[in-house]
Formats: C-alpha cells, sequence, structure tokens
C-alpha cells in the first residue's frame, strides 16, 4: 500500500453515522484515523483536543458506515448470461476477471468479500495480491474450488470429492493452495441443468469429515444448500454459514438457533436469474419454485431470530460485482429491520468471515469507511449511493 499522503483527510465529519452492530444511528459524527486503524468515532463536538486542526473531509448530507462486506462472491465470473459457458477457459484470463471485479466491489465501497468458489486459486492470487498492496480491491478470504460430489453442482468452480476420504483429502487440497475458508455444494443447484436443486449431495458421514476436517485446520465452512435435507445435513455437520436456504422449514431453523450458524439468503442470484433477459428459459422455469419459497422462508428466519449475514453470489448471471447494498435493499423489503440490514453487510458478516476488526466503525478497528448520499437509517436505499471510500484510512473513492 502506498504510504499516506499528509494531504489526505484523517478526520471525517458527516451528519450521520452507523457503527455497523445495529446501535441506534450517531448525529454529527467524527471519525479521526490514525494511519490504518480508526483512532476514534463519536458525536463531532465530543471529539479530542488532540484531532482539532488534522486534515478534515466534511461529507454534508451523508452517513458514515463500514465499508461493506459481501460473504459470498465469485471474482472469477462476470455475470454473462450462462455460468458455465461465461467463465473463462484459461487460468490467466480468470485471473485477470477476478481482479477487475475485486476492483468493482471496493469502488461500491465493499472492502471485504468471501470468495465462495473459483476455478483454482485465482480468487487466493488475488487476495493475496491485494495484501501485498499490489493490486486495489477487497480484503478477499477465499475458498478455493468449492467441494462438489461427481455429478453434483458448478464442477467448474469446483474439486469434485466423494466419500468421507475424499472430503478430507480435498479440504487438505484446497488449504494447502492457501484457502481460508471452505464450500462445500450440499445439494444440487439451479444452474446445473438436469439436478434437482433441492437434492442433498452429501450424506451425514461426508458433510461431517468434510466440517470435522476444516474446523481442525481452522477454516470455517459455508454450504451451498438449497432443500431442507441439505440445509439440515450441513447444520448437524457444523457449518458455519448456509447459502441460499431457498426451502427452508421448522426444523433447519431450530437448527440455526442451535448452532449460531449464519444464513446468507443471497436474493440477488434469484432475483437475477428470474429478471435477468439474457437467461435462458430453462435456468428461470427451475428457479421458480426457489424463488416462490424464497422470501416466506427468509422472513420466518428473521422472525426466530437467526443471525442473517448478506451475500449476493455476484458473479452468476447478470448479478454484478459490487452490489451488495442493493442486496442490503432487498433484504429490508423482505421484512428486516433497516439497522438490522446494515449490520448484515457489516459487523455480523465480518464476525462470520473471522474479521472481526473489521466491518465496525470504533476505535481500534481497520479505516475502512465508507460514505453514502443520504439518511441510511431513514432510507436504506442510500447505502446504493457511495460518494466516498476509504480502505485501511486511504481514500480510494
Ligand atoms: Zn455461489
Amino acid at each position: 500500500m502506498s504510504p499516506l499522503d499528509p494531504s489526505e483527510p484523517v478526520v471525517l465529519l458527516a451528519p450521520r453515522l452507523l457503527d455497523g452492530t445495529g446501535a441506534a444511528p450517531v448525529d454529527d459524527a467524527a471519525v479521526w484515523f490514525d494511519g490504518a486503524r480508526i483512532a476514534w468515532v463519536g458525536p463531532a463536538s465530543d471529539l479530542p483536543h488532540e484531532a482539532h486542526g488534522l486534515a478534515t473531509a466534511e461529507l454534508p448530507g451523508c452517513t458514515l458506515l463500514p465499508g461493506l462486506v459481501d460473504v459470498h462472491v465469485h471474482l472469477v465470473a462476470s455475470a454473462g448470461p450462462d455460468l458455465a459457458g461465461d467463465v473463462p477457459r484459461t487460468e490467466s484470463e480468470r485471473t485477470l476477471a477476478a481482479v477487475a471485479n475485486a476492483h468493482r466491489h471496493l469502488r461500491a465501497g465493499v472492502t471485504l468479500v468471501r470468495d465462495l468458489g473459483a476455478t483454482g486459486g485465482e480468487a487466493i492470487a488475488v487476495g493475496r495480491a491485494v495484501e501485498a498492496g499490489a493490486i486495489e480491491g477487497p480484503r478477499v478470504i477465499a475458498a478455493g474450488p468449492a467441494v462438489t460430489m461427481t455429478g453434483g453442482h458448478i464442477p467448474y468452480l469446483g474439486r469434485v470429492a466423494d466419500g468421507p476420504e475424499q472430503l478430507r483429502a480435498a479440504v487438505r487440497a484446497n488449504f494447502g493452495m492457501g484457502a481460508v475458508c471452505i464450500k462445500v455444494v450440499a445439494t444440487g443447484g439451479v444452474l446445473t441443468k438436469g439436478l434437482d436443486p433441492r437434492l442433498a449431495s452429501y450424506t451425514q458421514p461426508e458433510l461431517d469429515a468434510l466440517v470435522d476436517e476444516a474446523h481442525r485446520l481452522g477454516l470455517r465452512v459455508a454450504a451451498h444448500a438449497i432443500g431442507e435435507a441439505g440445509v439440515t445435513a450441513a447444520l448437524r455437520a457444523g457449518a458455519d454459514s448456509i447459502e441460499h436456504g431457498m426451502f427452508l422449514d421448522e426444523e433447519n431453523i431450530e437448527l440455526f438457533l442451535e448452532t449460531g450458524a449464519r444464513y446468507s439468503a443471497t436474493f440477488a442470484a434469484r432475483e437475477w436469474i428470474m429478471r435477468g433477459e439474457t437467461v435462458p428459459a430453462w435456468a428461470k422455469e427451475r428457479a421458480r419454485p426457489a424463488a416462490e419459497a424464497h422470501v416466506p422462508s427468509f422472513q420466518a428466519a428473521v422472525k426466530a431470530g437467526v443471525r442473517i449475514v448478506a451475500g449476493t453470489d455476484a458473479g452468476t448471471p447478470c448479478n454484478h460485482h459490487g452490489r451488495v447494498a442493493h442486496e442490503v435493499v432487498s433484504l429490508v423489503e423482505a421484512g428486516l429491520d433497516v439497522l438490522a440490514g446494515v449490520r448484515a453487510a457489516t459487523a455480523e458478516a465480518a464476525d462470520l468471515l473471522g474479521e472481526p476488526d473489521r466491518g465496525v466503525l470504533r476505535a481500534g478497528a481497520a479505516a475502512d469507511v465508507l460514505a453514502v448520499e443520504g439518511d441510511v437509517a431513514a432510507d436504506v436505499t442510500a447505502l446504493t449511493r457511495p460518494t466516498a471510500v476509504f480502505q485501511s484510512g486511504r481514500r480510494v473513492r
């Protein structure tokens, strides 16, 4: 990362601030940076004396928030109409696509993403390059290839493995590539022709082995699961998050509450399959029953108190990178409280990703700050209007 420019602001002032935890908004707020960390956050009238006279940026009409977090992206995929056909053939092209898509997230104020499935080590490499300051992008928590069964969903973004021993080996292979989390494909998927999206793809002993091995190595597990049986098996195995979860039953919701696992509904993936003009008719047809069950499943989960995180599945058909703010708008439209919606894309999400010093505005946290035009607490769509983005205390937009 280039050294901090002395003319860059270190104190931000705005009429509203949300700290990401779900706490009430702060009016006439200030954030003070000390290098790449936050030194102080609070009402501007209480700003410590040492910060007076430092370079200041006033952001009239804006809300300050933590940089946003998207817990489910595919950096190698660029939202073409046919996921399987549109992922580039060569590793070099996929890596270049991942670099460009990472940049799209950062421009939109997304400073942390979890990549849940690449053909190989592309997203891991992008994450390392960001870390080294070689390229601009959000911090990337990458799973490497998703673990999927023979005949299962997204083999072109995955590693095929069957049986408990192969599942352990697949976790180790990803760990060896530098993966810092694990994605398992626990059911069929809408975008894999000829495969029932609700079918549970792995047996309980297989998922138990995968999660046990991942946790033993310190890697958290995200499970793609659409049907009830797959959600149950993944939660019983100890998965840390369920992705999609379009058909949730009472047992699923009880297991979420029992285990503390997070629910990432990825409304954007389903919405764009249904709305995208270039998405093939067979994919829309297959998505319809899941689409109808999706909002009621989400509402039941919210009502029960399941921990919600925001993920977009960016890269899937017509689902462009850098749009987690729109996912929050969808979550709120489906019934989530605005402050809980913001928390789902900030503190709750960062905590799931093992990054508790991100996704929150407080002293000591990373100086990743987003300013958006408008009052988010009063109008959640303000989140989709970024005006300034700071990463590690440096203005990147
Ligand atoms: Zn996905």
